[in-house]
């Protein structure tokens, strides 16, 4: 798979990523067909990530370093266990036939899971060939690896958008957030039903014109069936003491109902449905 690291993300990424891992490996498939790939987790009933009860399977590595993140342990591909397909199948098969009467399925989420691209791919054809419901948790910045084939077999997206304007977008992820919106584009164009999600942090992703463009931008696109406007609280910050590094939040605090009523009007006002 080509690698558009360079393209979309920032100097930040770079700096960490190679760091701690100079061969490159954190933002690809370890093994290139994809048989086998890096498993953070499992959870079994997970209720948020998609419609119905799901299947959550967290792919380990990411390009990005989102102050607020609850996951810092699975930026390293290499941080999680490696699992050939047979293997992460037969994990879901054991709740399969529960989940497709449930009006349920199998969420893929991370870390980011398009950075083991034909792992991914290979769990969702899988997925599809036992008529699974399957749900991609992204944040799209690494949206162009995803073939067409790939959302075929992907039944909707969770996007998630982190900011609008490019510069509050990389000082909050250290990405570029234009990818994201091309995916997001595309998305719209293929009418893949997505899911928008926004985390609302005070004094970093509130700001009120930010927001009007995030909202003017997802009011644009054709297949998006909700958003979710996430507050923001400080459940990963332990995570971060436990890896030796630097969380930036500590002093921030989860928004007020007042905010989180703003913003998700700000969303309302241009006739999105909205949690
Ligand atoms: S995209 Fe997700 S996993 Fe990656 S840094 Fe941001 S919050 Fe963490």
């Amino acid at each position: 798979m080509t690698n558009k690291s360079d393209d979309t993300v920032g100097g930040r990424y770079h700096r960490l990523d190679l760091k701690a891992d100079p061969s490159g490996e954190a933002r690809n498939d370890p093994d290139e067909t994809g048989q086998t790939g890096f498993i953070h987790s499992f959870e079994t009933a997970g209720t948020l990530d998609g419609p119905g009860i799901r299947f959550v399977v967290f792919l380990t590595g990411c390009p990005l370093r989102c102050l607020y993140c609850h996951n810092p342990d699975t930026w390293h591909v290499r941080n999680g266990s490696p699992m050939p397909v047979d293997q992460v199948m037969s994990e879901i098969e054991k709740y399969a036939d529960f989940l497709i009467k449930a009006g349920g399925g199998v969420t893929f989420s991370g870390g980011e899971p398009l950075v083991q691209i034909q792992f991914l791919a290979n769990l969702l054809r899988r997925c599809k060939q036992r008529g699974l419901h399957t749900t991609v948790d992204t944040s799209g910045v690494l949206g162009e690896r995803m073939t067409d084939a790939m959302l075929a077999d992907t039944d909707l997206v969770l996007l998630d958008i982190k900011a609008f304007d490019p510069d509050i977008y990389r000082q909050v992820t250290g990405g570029k957030v234009a990818s994201t919106q091309r995916f997001a584009k595309r998305l719209s164009t293929l009418a893949k039903p997505t899911w928008i999600r926004f985390v609302l942090v005070p004094q970093l992703t509130d700001d009120y014109e930010d927001i009007e463009h995030l909202a003017d931008f997802v009011a644009a696109l054709q297949s998006v069936e909700r958003v979710e406007v996430l507050a923001f609280h400080k459940m990963g910050e332990h995570k971060w003491e436990a890896l030796n590094l630097d969380y930036q939040l500590t002093e921030s605090e989860s928004p007020s109902e007042e905010l989180i009523a703003r913003v998700q009007d700000q969303f309302r006002q241009r006739n999105l449905t909205v949690f």
